[in-house]
């Protein structure tokens, strides 16, 4: 008998789920509005729908869910979404596991599953231990060590985007100062530029400035480049990791790729060591629902992480 999971990815304005095979084999893929405002319920038959439709009339034994925040198994509930906060009321996990029961549902951290699909897509057998950032609306990361998923004990290791890099620096959407997420998300790029210059642009406008050699916008990337070079030479040296992967709308701009992986790796210490590559995540978009569907296979005993 053919095994089928479903993965869910439950984003900022869109839900997305897909139904893969026991070998990983995406069968369909589909996405819709979340239209969060509408409230718990609401969102709760979205799933299911979408569910329904990805699997047609195929039975799945598992489905896999990736989430903003933090999931805290021992609550059963979502953490610190703050752009999402429909998805950590309380009774929102339980809500959907009651729906989809008995078939089980695992839930985990959405850049812990982008770090798991990237994990299986590149870098197994040829690095062990790697870090998978978000750069998109906020900055989010996950860790695969050893060959594993690490959540740490309460699900919330490996939040890099809330690491403060300056303690007097600009104050987080999380209330902390100098965080990560405060300069390399890309509102926070929109923000910094407004601050030199007083223009309100998206990033992908001043990288085009960037390009035409701009002035202020060579002054906003070249701190984006020391920034980011800082934050991961600082995870590298704590967690002795072999590679770096981007995600996200943000990871994008091949700025990250031609500039931060010289500095970054001026800025190691200790062993000596291959340079530190910083990769650009192979699945696109589509990783974060893959990664939700293999916390399904695993379950199932498909796939070990
Ligand atoms: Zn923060």
């Amino acid at each position: 008998m053919r095994e089928y999971v479903v993965g869910v990815d439950l984003g900022g304005t869109k839900i997305e789920a897909c139904l893969l095979d026991g070998q990983r084999k995406c069968l369909d893929r589909q996405r819709v509005f979340s239209e969060a405002s509408k409230g718990m319920d609401h969102v709760i038959d979205k799933i299911l729908h979408l569910i329904q439709a990805v699997s047609g009339n195929k039975s799945y034994a598992a489905v896999g869910v990736g989430t903003p925040g933090t999931f805290v198994e021992t609550e059963d509930r979502i953490y610190g979404s703050p752009h999402t906060p429909v998805y950590h009321t309380s009774g929102f996990i339980p809500s959907l596991k009651k729906k989809l029961s008995p078939c089980p549902v695992l839930v985990d951290n959405d850049a812990n599953c982008l770090a798991v699909a990237e994990f299986f897509a590149g870098c197994k057998g040829k690095y062990h231990s790697v870090m998978a950032v978000i750069l998109g609306t906020g900055v989010g990361s996950g860790l695969v060590l050893n060959d594993r998923l690490y959540r740490g004990p309460r699900g919330g290791g490996g939040e890099i985007g809330h690491m403060s890099i300056d303690f007097n620096g600009r104050i987080c959407e999380c209330g902390r100062r100098g965080c990560v997420e405060a300069y390399l998300s890309g509102p926070s790029h929109s923000r910094r530029f407004f601050d030199l210059c007083g223009q309100k642009l998206q990033i992908q406008e001043i990288y085009k400035l960037y390009q035409e050699q701009k002035s202020y916008a060579i002054e906003l990337f070249t701190e984006s480049v020391k920034m980011m070079g800082e934050t991961f030479a600082n995870a590298v040296n704590v967690l002795d990791l072999e590679a770096i992967i981007l995600g996200g709308g943000v990871s994008n701009l091949p700025i990250w790729y031609e500039n931060v992986p010289r500095l970054m790796n001026n800025l190691l210490f200790g062993v000596p060591r291959d340079s530190i590559p910083i990769l650009k995540a192979k699945l696109g978009d589509s990783a974060g629902v893959f990664g939700a569907a293999y916390l399904a296979l695993r379950e199932l005993g498909l796939m070990e992480f």
